[in-house]
């Protein structure tokens, strides 16, 4: 599931705070825990929760959006969101923690100063930090039949890796050493400049040594120094019955390799299902439409209908019309991790016939008559007017 605050809650990302306030309400009804049947309702809940605490919240949504989900998560787990990190708020220093200057011990505000700034990776402090990896989006597509039970779905994709050859160092494991020559070993370089909030002292990351603070006699020939190749990956994900079109899941860890050892991003995958020919789904409902006789509409008939897996009866009752609907009980969609499924909507489309033999018009002719009307069968309206002219 995305753990994106704007698609727990359902809202668009430039939403108002009412409308925020509204989709909260309406998702807590929904998931709390004392209402809800669904398994994870509770978990839900706490995440509709937190979503809209974040996204209520003016400086917290704007960091919201600057961070992402991810780097957000992690400032918070970090202590830098909100209250007590932006300790120096008081100054009349819209960055609060920033005084510090690439000191600001990996706050949050370290990302924001160095985006404003146009900085690079942060200050030097840190140059060595283990940072998460990208996250990668993919896309799987299903049939309903698929997404109706559930299933294993294998897929490919080219990802980038740590560098099989050198292990992601970039050079060979017995290249020479040296002191970056452009920093002199400093692993960062600073500038000085003017910006609307005074005098700014920049520190950047050494573009030449990428802030190691050292160079290398041989770079590997494989990744040419990056420490990272494309590779294809065939990967298996189990796809929970029951989910929707729009809805992504999760696979932990297997994203982009993570900075200074840290972990891998996670790959995110995007669900799209299939259009069906013979129905079509809203929520776990299913919607189908199946012809019936003018005579079985008139009498009455047990039909047989088209499940996803299978086939089941309907019993249509003596003078059904044309356009009627008939529910059948749990033979739509499982309920995604939840018990149960949704219903299986059928509307009845009784079928006028394009052609009758000899017997059939009679007794039609018989029929119409009997109810005191007149009718000529003896040319079809099309014939009329083909032998008019
Ligand atoms: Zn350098
Ligand atoms: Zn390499």
């Amino acid at each position: 599931m995305s753990e994106d605050f704007y698609d727990v809650l359902g809202v668009s990302r430039d939403a108002s705070e009412d409308e925020i306030k509204q989709a909260y309400r309406k998702k807590a009804a929904e998931y709390h825990p004392d209402v809800s049947e669904e398994a994870d309702a509770e978990e839900k809940f706490k995440k509709v929760k937190k979503a809209k605490e974040v996204l209520t919240d003016d400086e917290k949504r704007q960091m919201y959006d600057q961070l992402g989900h991810e780097r957000f998560e992690q400032a918070e787990k970090r202590g830098g969101v909100g209250g007590g990190g932006a300790g120096g708020r008081g100054q009349g220093n819209p960055f609060g923690g920033m005084g510090g200057m690439g000191g600001g011990q990996g706050s949050p505000f370290d990302d924001i100063f160095s985006q404003f700034f146009g900085g690079g990776q942060g200050g030097g402090r840190q140059r060595n930090r283990p940072r998460q990896g990208q996250n990668i989006r993919t896309q799987v597509t299903l049939d309903l039949e698929e997404v109706y039970e559930g299933v294993e779905k294998q897929f490919t994709i080219t990802r980038p890796e740590e560098c099989s050859e050198c292990d992601g160092r970039g050079h060979p494991a017995d290249a020479d050493v040296n002191t970056c020559p452009e920093c002199n070993g400093q692993g960062q370089t600073t500038t000085v400049r003017d910006t609307p909030l005074g005098r700014v002292q920049q520190t950047q990351t050494c573009r030449r040594c990428e802030g190691t603070g050292e160079t290398y006699s041989e770079t590997c020939s494989v990744c040419g120094g990056d420490g990272i190749t494309r590779e294809e990956a065939t990967l298996t994900v189990d796809i929970p019955a029951g989910i929707r079109s729009g809805q992504t899941l999760r696979m932990e860890r297997e994203g982009a390799p993570g900075e200074n050892g840290g972990p891998k991003g996670d790959l995110l995958i995007d669900v799209e299902v299939r259009d069906h020919d013979e129905f079509t789904r809203d929520g776990d409902d299913l919607y189908h439409q199946h012809p019936i006789s003018f005579p079985k509409a008139v009498f009455g008939a047990t039909v047989e209908i088209p499940t996803v897996d299978g086939t089941t009866e309907l019993e249509i009752p003596a003078g059904t019309q044309s356009g009627e609907e008939f529910r059948i009980r749990s033979e739509g969609m499982p309920h995604l991790r939840g018990r149960g499924h949704g219903d299986l909507y059928v509307q009845v489309q009784v079928v006028t016939p394009e052609s009758l033999n000899e017997e059939q018009k009679e007794a039609l002719e018989a029929f119409a008559e009997a109810g005191g009307e007149e009718v000529d069968v003896t040319e079809g309206f099309f014939e009329k007017i083909k032998n008019s002219l």
